[in-house]
């Protein structure tokens, strides 16, 4: 298995709880290190623009503004296969479907207010890594 890296947020539903160590010890107990992390509050334009694939679904406005309502956890994960290890260790988009000791099942409050974002693929990873960090701001 390839050693990947891959783009998380802990979203604002989350760090408004306290739950950004309780969410990281989860990545870290399963083989994900925090090779990079900082603290944004993201603007309108930026969650417009980081989610703008969605831009046409019903729930983008709703979305966008959830994201911008409190600050936000971006990090970058590295491990063994990171970017599906963390798709299964965050679990369904809707808590209700999540597998028991995901992320999402643990702590998500709704299918919009779901705790965590994480890449679904290595070009979206490598872009979403992009998007939020330079590269002297990983540090492996
Ligand atoms: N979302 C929502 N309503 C929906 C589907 C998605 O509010 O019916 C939000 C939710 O926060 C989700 C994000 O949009 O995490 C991106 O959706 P996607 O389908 O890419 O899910 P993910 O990859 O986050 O599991």
């Amino acid at each position: 298995m390839a050693i990947e890296r891959t783009f998380s947020m802990i979203k604002p539903d989350a760090t408004k709880r306290n739950l950004t160590g309780a969410i990281t010890k989860v990545f870290e107990e399963n083989g994900l290190r925090v090779v990079a992390s900082k603290r944004v509050w993201m603007s309108q334009k930026q969650a417009e623009s980081f989610y703008a694939v969605h831009k046409e679904r019903p729930f983008f406005g709703e979305l966008v503004e959830f994201m911008c309502s409190a600050p936000t956890i971006v990090q970058v994960l590295e491990g063994e296969n990171a970017i599906a290890k963390n798709r299964e260790v965050m679990g369904a988009t809707n808590p209700a479907e999540a597998a028991d000791g995901t992320i999402r099942k643990l702590f998500a409050e709704s299918i919009g207010e779901n705790s965590v974002h994480g890449s679904d693929a290595a070009e979206t990873a490598a872009e979403e890594i992009a998007f939020w960090f330079g590269g002297n701001e990983i540090v492996g």
